[in-house]
C-alpha cells in the first residue's frame, strides 16, 4: 500500500471495532431486543432450526456436531444450537466452540454459560480470536461454521472466507446470519428512517453510547448486497445451495437480514 496509509486504516478500524464492543456488551442482549423490537430472536431461532444441528442418519451413531461460532458474543447462537440438539434431536454430544476477538463479549459469554444448564457439561468452550486468524483450530475439523451479525465489522472479509473454509471438513457447512439489502423500496423507506433516527438514540438513552450505534447502522449500510456477498462465499470456494429464491440466500423480513449458506466440496 502506498506509504502504509491503508494499514493505518485498517488498524485505526479494528480498534473502533474493538471500543464499540468493549462498550456495548453488558447492554448488548436488551439493546438487541429494544431495536430490532425483539425481531432478532424469531431471525436467530429460524436461522438455528434452518441447520437442524445434531441430526443424523437413522440407525448412524450419534456422534454430535462439532461447531464454530464465530464472532459469538454473548452466545445467543450458541446456546440455541445446543437446545436444538438437545430438545429436537436428542443429541447430547453437540459441542460448540463460541469464538469472539472481544474479550468482554466473550465474559458476557462465559457468565450466561456458567448461569445455564449446559454449565460443567463440556460441551461448549471459549476462544478470544480474530476470525481472520484461527490458527487455534485444525484444518477440516468442524461440521458447521456460523457467523450471525459478525461478519460485517470484520477488515478482511475474504480472508475470514478462507479461514472458514480451512477449518471446515469436506461437507461442513459455512452458515452467516447477517444484516442485508431491503428488497421493498417503501418498506426500505421506512426502516432506514428507524435505523439511522432511532437506532443512535435508543443507544444514546438506553446504553449512554451514541456513537457505537451510529457506527453499528454505517456497518449495515456498508456491508455488501445478498448477491455480492453470494458472489464472494462462491470465490472461496463453497458450493453454494439455492436458498429459498432459487439464487443462494434466504431474506428475512424483507431482506433487513438475510441468511446465506456454503457447502465445503
Ligand atoms: N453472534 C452474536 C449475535 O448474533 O448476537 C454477536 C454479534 S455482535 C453484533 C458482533 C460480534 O462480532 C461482537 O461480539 C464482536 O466482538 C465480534 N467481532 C468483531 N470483529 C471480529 C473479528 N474480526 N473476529 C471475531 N469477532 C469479531
Amino acid at each position: 500500500t502506498h506509504f502504509g496509509f491503508e494499514s493505518i486504516a485498517e488498524s485505526l478500524k479494528e480498534s473502533k471495532v474493538g471500543a464499540v464492543f468493549s462498550s456495548v456488551a453488558s447492554s448488548y442482549d436488551t439493546m438487541n431486543d429494544l431495536m430490532s423490537l425483539g425481531i432478532h430472536r424469531l431471525w436467530k431461532d429460524h436461522f438455528v432450526r434452518s441447520l437442524n444441528p445434531g441430526s443424523h442418519t437413522p440407525g448412524a451413531p450419534q456422534t454430535g456436531w462439532k461447531i464454530l461460532d464465530i464472532a459469538g458474543g454473548t452466545g445467543d447462537i450458541a446456546f440455541r444450537i445446543l437446545d436444538h440438539a438437545t430438545n429436537i434431536n436428542h443429541d447430547p454430544n453437540t459441542h460448540v466452540t463460541i469464538s469472539d476477538i472481544n474479550p468482554e463479549m466473550l465474559a458476557e459469554g462465559r457468565k450466561r454459560a456458567a448461569l445455564s444448564h449446559y454449565n460443567g457439561t463440556g460441551r461448549l468452550d471459549f476462544v478470544e480470536a480474530n476470525a481472520e486468524n484461527l490458527h487455534m483450530i485444525p484444518d477440516n475439523s468442524m461440521d458447521l461454521y456460523t457467523v450471525s451479525f459478525g461478519i460485517r465489522n470484520f477488515t478482511h472479509k475474504d480472508i475470514a472466507l478462507k479461514e472458514a473454509f480451512r477449518v471446515l471438513k469436506p461437507g461442513g457447512v459455512f452458515a452467516c446470519l447477517e444484516f442485508s439489502k431491503v428488497n421493498n423500496p417503501v418498506f426500505d423507506f421506512v426502516y432506514k428512517r428507524w435505523s439511522f433516527a432511532a437506532i443512535p438514540l435508543i443507544g444514546q438513552v438506553v446504553a449512554g453510547d451514541r456513537d457505537s450505534y451510529q457506527y453499528l447502522v454505517e456497518s449495515i449500510e456498508r456491508f455488501p448486497s445478498q448477491t455480492e456477498w453470494r458472489d464472494m462465499i462462491k470465490e472461496a470456494g463453497f458450493v453454494v445451495p439455492g436458498g429459498e429464491n432459487g439464487q443462494g440466500w434466504e431474506d428475512l423480513t424483507n431482506g433487513i437480514a438475510a441468511i446465506h449458506k456454503g457447502v465445503k466440496p
